[in-house]
């Protein structure tokens, strides 16, 4: 198929990952569930980039489980997470959090441009008290937002600081993690400074599939190792999914790829910003442009063969680019919007 603009989990595999792992097949056999020289390596390449040696890394297969089964591992059944509206933990995930915790629930704040404030957390940390209501547990944060959007460094810094005051764990939905950190331009460790748990996406950077969770305060995974066996998460050819981490994480290839995913999108904001019948609706921060686009065009570009989704009513589009984007089709795009765009 050619490349879209639908998800950055249409793309495949990337090079480096894909021969790590032709080069860990070749190995022959390997002891299994994650008792073997790739794993542990890929584990300490994970707390390399972080800058966190006494981190605790656990591997699984989706986003999903990452973000569900580190926020149920903070949970007990009658405590609630501060969420974003649109975050993928309240609203892509099926009800998983609730699932593994036994009845954790999402405390959805909608502010603008996909970001939580400040000022709404401390409203949901204090609205309700005392053993009628759920009690407040934890903040989770996605960097970069579902909308493209990135939060400062400043601005993170102050949504973990009021989940401090009022003792809340922090956590990271960072399945585009790469992409916030290629954007600010810090050390990765800048970038999770403050929290306490972070799930650590791959696939959308990269990998054929794998996230990995990870337990800045190692205290808390306690007993994890469990939590990812029951949910049918963990892996027995383990090498097979983290020797791809090596070749992602070497190099600074994971970087590289969201760097440029997120230039493709940049370019593609520039192609598409100034014609008619359409505006940019959100900064363009990472890898996705949200774009106002007449319905009449839309209809015409998949007409054309371009596939992309309207998230927003019905003229809020996601064009989302990936790690092997190509200038070209940023291009074609660009000329068959131009025009559709022309002829409304
Ligand atoms: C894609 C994505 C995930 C992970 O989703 P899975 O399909 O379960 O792998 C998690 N959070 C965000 C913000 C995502 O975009």
């Amino acid at each position: 198929m050619t490349q879209q603009f639908a998800s950055d989990n249409n793309a495949g595999i990337c090079p480096a990952a894909l021969s790590a792992l032709i080069e860990a097949n070749a190995a022959g056999h390997a002891v299994g569930y994650g008792d073997d020289p790739w794993t542990s390596k890929a584990a300490d390449a994970v707390r390399d980039v972080f800058g966190a040696p006494a981190a605790k890394v656990f591997f699984v297969f989706n986003g999903t489980a990452a973000n569900a089964l580190s926020l149920s591992q903070l949970c007990k059944p009658y405590n609630s997470i501060i969420a974003h509206a649109v975050s993928h933990v309240d609203t892509d995930e099926a009800g998983a959090c609730s699932f593994f915790s036994g009845g954790a629930t999402i405390l959805p704040a909608d502010t603008p441009l996909g970001k939580l404030t400040p000022e709404a957390v401390e409203r949901l940390a204090t609205r309700f008290s005392g053993v009628h209501h759920v009690k407040v547990r934890a903040v989770s944060i996605t960097q970069s937002t579902e909308m493209g959007t990135v939060y400062s460094l400043a601005e993170f810094a102050e949504v973990c600081g009021v989940a401090r005051q009022h003792g809340l764990k922090v956590h990271v939905d960072g399945a585009r993690l790469a992409n916030a950190i290629a954007t600010l331009g810090c050390r990765p460790a800048e970038a999770v400074r403050g929290v306490d748990v972070l799930s650590f996406g791959g696939t959308k950077n990269g990998l054929g599939f794998g996230e990995c969770v990870v337990f800045f305060d190692a205290s808390l995974a306690e007993e994890f190792d469990w939590r990812v066996k029951q949910a049918g998460q963990l892996n027995s050819k383990m090498r097979l999914a983290t020797a791809p981490w090596l070749g992602l994480l070497g190099n600074g290839v994971w970087l590289a790829n969201a760097r440029h995913s997120n230039a493709m999108a940049a370019r593609l904001r520039d192609g598409i910003a100034d014609l008619p019948g359409v505006s940019i609706m959100f900064p363009v921060q990472a890898n996705a442009v949200f774009a106002d686009i007449d319905p009449k065009v839309q209809a015409a570009l998949r007409a054309k063969g371009w596939t992309f989704y309207t998230f927003l009513g019905d003229t809020g589009c996601r064009l989302m680019c990936a790690w092997d984007t190509t200038p070209e089709t940023v291009a074609r795009f660009v000329r068959d919007f131009a025009e559709e765009a022309a002829g409304t």
